[in-house]
């Protein structure tokens, strides 16, 4: 539950000045930044001024971010992001005060300091927990500061004015706790059952996911919609399936059958090589990772969705299963099989292939894979329909 400290938030937020900068952004790029981050998440240009206008306006919250259970795959995948980097994330919109792997201190200083800053921002900080966390024998497979992490995320927890659970480890417990789960590890939300959790889960999460949540929290003080398993509906609203730039090929019946056979090679869907698209939520395909052009998501390299995702898949159902096909009905438009590599993964153009774009890139898409007709060879004929 947030604090009642933190939802009083300044009413009316200041216009930001021309002069103003944070991080490495001028008032322009940071504008810019927050409108991508709001039509992402589906909302107005006018709300994603008052983000930005929060952002720049507010006191940095506190942020508590504790290690369990996990592979710093989410704090990678964080430092990797652009819009805005990592250092303007934890010095200009946040405070980040406690991180295992990021803080400077380490020891009895770190963890002194750790307890003076919850103590005195008891009912302002935001407690981000990344990785799973080990319940069986008292939780002694993870200890901290000769703590078990869950005293750790129970202590933290405590004064916290909104939880985060990063990553698939910290939201439905990770590889760790695939069958047999030898060290019990447990969701964050199974911890502190008292207290909401949001989660943000992947393997790893897409930070600009990380980075919506911190900013719409930090505007309205409240969390963003979430769906039943408390995931923000703005980035797991929809099914991978849906903006899959391969769907054309699985609803044409083009299927790769093996890694490196023709239909691989030619970019035809991984359905039958088990990716778990038809069944996960999640907008991976519209946001792509590491900022280096469009198709750079697990499916765009080759890759089935493995369902990180969903609490049921990753880590439970084997990888060349095949997935339960939720919607059979192909979507009223498709994305671009056949869209030209490496244009900017820029949020707010993002926003607008994933939305507005849909319907235009969609029909060009279905014109394009109807042109191409049926495969030449005898190989391509083998895939086909099979
Ligand atoms: Fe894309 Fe996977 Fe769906 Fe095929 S099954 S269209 S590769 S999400």
């Amino acid at each position: 539950m947030l604090a009642a400290e933190f939802l009083r938030g300044k009413e009316n937020l200041a216009p930001l000045s021309n002069e103003f900068t944070i991080g490495s952004m001028n008032r322009r790029e940071f504008t810019q930044f927050c409108a991508g981050m709001a039509a992402t998440m589906g909302l107005s240009q006018a709300v994603g001024l008052r983000m930005a206008e929060a952002g720049a306006t507010q006191a940095r919250p506190p942020v508590i971010w504790l290690h369990g259970q996990e592979c710093t795959g989410c704090t990678e995948s964080l430092l990797r992001a652009q819009h805005p980097t990592l250092e303007t994330l934890i010095l200009d919109l946040i405070s980040l005060e406690y991180h295992e792997t990021l803080s400077v201190g380490a020891g009895h200083q770190a963890e002194a300091h750790k307890q003076k800053i919850m103590q005195e921002n008891k009912g302002k900080y935001i407690l981000v927990t990344e990785g799973g966390t080990p319940t069986k024998d008292n939780g002694i497979y993870c200890k901290v500061g000769g703590k078990t992490h869950v005293e750790h995320v129970r202590e933290a927890a405590e004064g916290a004015a909104a939880i985060i659970a990063i990553g698939s480890c910290a939201s439905w417990g990770g590889i760790q706790s695939a069958d047999p789960n030898p060290t019990g590890a447990r969701p964050t939300q199974d911890i502190v059952p008292e207290k909401l959790v949001i989660n943000i889960p992947g393997c790893p999460p897409n930070p600009y996911n990380f980075i919506s949540t911190v900013l719409y929290l930090l505007t309205f003080k409240k969390p963003p919609d979430l769906d039943e398993k408390n995931r923000p509906k703005f980035a797991y609203g929809r099914l991978i399936h849906e903006n899959c730039e391969r769907r054309p090929h699985f609803d044409a019946g083009r299927f790769a059958l093996e890694f490196g056979d023709l239909g691989h090679r030619q970019g035809w869907c991984l359905y039958k090589i088990g990716c778990k698209g038809p069944e996960t939520y999640a907008n991976c395909p519209a946001i792509g990772f590491g900022d280096v052009g469009f198709g750079s998501w697990p499916v765009g390299t080759g890759h089935p969705c493995f369902g990180c995702t969903e609490k049921e898949t990753a880590f439970h159902k084997p990888i060349h299963s095949l997935a339960t096909v939720k919607t059979l009905t192909p979507p009223t438009a498709f994305p671009t099989v056949e869209g030209a590599k490496g244009w900017p993964a820029d949020p707010a153009a993002v926003a607008i292939v994933a939305g507005i774009g849909g319907a235009l890139i969609g029909a060009g898409a279905v014109a394009a894979s109807r042109m191409r007709g049926t495969p030449a060879d005898e190989d391509d004929a083998s895939h086909a329909k099979s």
